[in-house]
């Protein structure tokens, strides 16, 4: 069985997720993705949508696709939880005959060395990275740049590699979605229709 893993804030989801990740699923011919929306930290800046709202739009988003998994196992926690421990606990539940996938975009893979035990995660499931405007690969002479280089072998493993896929860059991120709705102008075209009919709804992000 093969796994994918995209863990972020969700805030809220839209395109630019959902598109890179069945891009992923489709070229690394995976069983299915689970979204994982954490906690926010406590410090984060507010307005943001709870984490009971976050995960609505999320399940919401994923209801045609069947191969997609709305996934609250960090919400059900009290606090917040580093990826590192999220993976571990799909490794204990998939056992060692499962390949786990971890997406993340392009901006995500260059702050990566500054993430808790990221030198553990190729312990545990491979790393996939989907492009974003505005992030370039990282160059070969970064920490980064030779991490990749020295973990991409195509052998077929449950964990290990890192690579990067040429996925169809869409602009879209959720704080310009939030900062449309803000502004009073319409998001609509670049998240779900059922997203913007729930921001509406609860009036989330600043919409009046
Ligand atoms: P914000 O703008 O609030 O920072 P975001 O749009 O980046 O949010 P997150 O939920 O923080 O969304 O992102 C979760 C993961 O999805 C990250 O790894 C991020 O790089 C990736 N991602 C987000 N938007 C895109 C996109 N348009 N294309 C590819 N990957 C994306």
């Amino acid at each position: 069985m093969k796994i994918g893993i995209f863990g972020g804030t969700f805030d809220p989801i839209h395109f630019g997720h959902l598109s890179a990740a069945l891009e992923l699923k489709e070229q690394l011919r995976l069983d299915r993705v689970h979204f994982v929306p954490c906690h926010y930290p406590p410090h984060r800046s507010h307005p943001v949508a709870s984490g009971k709202q976050r995960i609505a739009m999320v399940t919401a988003a994923l209801a045609d696709e069947k191969s997609f998994v709305a996934d609250n196992r960090e919400l059900l926690k009290e606090s917040a939880s580093f990826s590192i421990e999220t993976i571990d606990g799909f490794r204990q539940e998939y056992g060692n005959d499962t390949s786990l996938y971890f997406f993340m975009g392009m901006d995500s893979l260059l702050n990566f060395t500054s993430w808790h035990r990221w030198k553990e995660f190729l312990n545990v499931c491979h790393i996939v990275v989907a492009a974003r405007p505005g992030a370039t690969a990282p160059q070969e002479d970064t920490e980064i740049g030779r991490y990749c280089l020295t973990h991409q072998t195509t052998e077929e493993k449950t964990h290990g590699t890192i690579r990067i896929f040429s996925t169809t860059p869409l602009e879209i991120s959720a704080s310009k979605i939030r900062k449309k709705i803000i502004e009073g102008s319409t998001p609509r075209f670049l998240l779900p229709e059922s997203s913007w009919s729930f921001i509406k709804e609860h009036k989330l992000y600043g919409y009046s």
